[in-house]
């Protein structure tokens, strides 16, 4: 559910669109404790919603979502993925 009340615009750091903002945990929540995470950025909700398809759904070591993370700001995730995909298949 989307929560309304929680709702604020300002600058995506992902597409840099003026919009609908909120903070991403570049840890996810559900792998690591709420406590020492305080790592977010702030996105759109568009590309918050996208950030969640491409995350993998198994937990993933730090340095992958931090990787993870700085790529897709950078427009760069396609190609992560590829890598990623090709890695995966080679081990
Ligand atoms: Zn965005
Ligand atoms: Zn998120």
């Amino acid at each position: 559910m989307v929560k309304f009340r929680l709702m604020q615009k300002g600058i995506c750091e992902r597409c840099g669109e003026y919009r609908y903002i909120n903070k991403h945990h570049i840890y996810p929540q559900e792998f690591f404790s709420r406590k020492n995470n305080k790592t977010t950025i702030t996105l759109c909700l568009l590309c918050h919603a996208e950030i969640h398809e491409l995350l993998p759904k198994e937990k993933q070591s730090k340095e992958f979502y931090k990787d993870f993370t700085e790529k897709f700001i950078s427009g760069l995730l396609g190609v992560l993925l590829l890598m990623g995909i090709l890695t995966l298949f080679l081990i």
